[in-house]
């Protein structure tokens, strides 16, 4: 499986915290930062960081 290079891994950092981020291929590709726990999708490989494709891991708390 081709997936991202890790050379791009290395450049990329979470938009919010500059946390590292780390691939995943399940159920598709998504990059996950590893501090915030947000994530995102990857289109043709194209890792897609902007605000409104990002989703947290879990729902906020609320309050
Ligand atoms: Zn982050």
């Amino acid at each position: 499986m081709q997936g991202l290079a890790p050379v791009l891994l290395d450049v990329l950092g979470c938009p919010h915290c500059k946390g590292a981020l780390r691939g995943s291929e399940s159920p598709s590709l998504r990059l996950h930062c590893t501090q915030c726990r947000l994530s995102w999708p990857v289109e043709d490989g194209v890792p897609r960081l902007t605000p409104d494709q990002e989703m947290a891991k879990r729902p906020a708390p609320q309050g």
